[in-house]
């Protein structure tokens, strides 16, 4: 007897093991859509910074270069990092897919990747970027205060308490704001990450994989837009290599 698909099955059998890349600002939701998509299709996320924690604490050969150079307080290098990640990527748990988060950084090291993945015949399939609108960012970050007693969040445009200054689920009158989160913090770091990530999305967008996703919406239909876009990439692929 054979169980008919879910729409759930078609859809994690139309992204078979996607190499992808997630870009986007902070406060852009890459940590929510990363997860969404480990969870809905079984994807692993490698970010740089846990893969070399993993990696020191396995004490492979290329952890230990990295434990070196880290105690020394230097930088690790971009040939470290490859290293470590071909171990990683040779893991079984990753043969399902995997979203690549903090690397590649430059274009040099976007090069290093794509020479990595075309050892085991692999390539990126989707570098998804998630958009959003700097100046309604900054506004939708720098708006945010919290209940300092019990934590309840607030929003200046969008969840004002019903009486100012005082906390509807607690009533006490300490409103905190985080000092970070000042709207001019907000468009530096904005402006920080698409100063860093510019060369990255012309090198992805000449490869014809990047895909520009609009992060301003309902986490839903991102997440609901960044599956169809990994979809599609797969798709792409398949008839690549047809
Ligand atoms: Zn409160």
């Amino acid at each position: 007897m054979t169980q008919s698909k879910t729409p759930a099955d078609v859809a994690a059998a139309a992204i078979a093991s996607p190499v992808l890349i997630l870009l986007g600002p902070p406060g852009a939701g890459k940590g929510t859509q990363a997860r969404m998509l480990e969870q809905r299709y079984g994807l692993v996320q490698l970010s740089t910074g846990d893969l070399l924690r993993a990696a020191v604490a396995e004490g492979s050969e290329a952890g230990k270069a990295a434990d070196k150079v880290m105690k020394s307080g230097g930088l690790v290098s971009d040939d470290i990092v490859i290293a470590i990640l071909r171990d990683r990527l040779a893991d079984p748990d990753t043969a399902r897919g995997v979203i690549l988060d903090g690397f590649p950084r430059t274009t040099v090291q976007a090069e290093a990747l794509d020479d990595l993945l075309a050892e085991s015949g692999q390539q990126i399939d989707a570098a998804i970027s998630l958009e959003v609108d700097d100046e309604a960012m900054v506004h939708r970050i720098a708006g945010r205060f919290t209940c300092g007693a019990c934590g309840e969040g607030y929003h200046d445009s969008f969840k004002q308490p019903k009486v100012e200054g005082v906390c509807d689920v607690c009533g006490a009158t300490n409103m905190k704001r985080r000092s970070d989160d000042n709207a001019e913090t907000v468009a530096e770091r904005l402006a920080a990450y698409h100063k860093q990530t510019a060369p990255l999305i012309t090198y992805y967008e000449k490869r014809g994989t990047l895909q520009r996703i609009n992060a301003m919406g309902a986490i839903d239909e991102i997440a609901t837009t960044v599956s169809r876009a990994v979809a599609e990439a797969t798709r792409n692929r398949s008839m690549r290599s047809a």
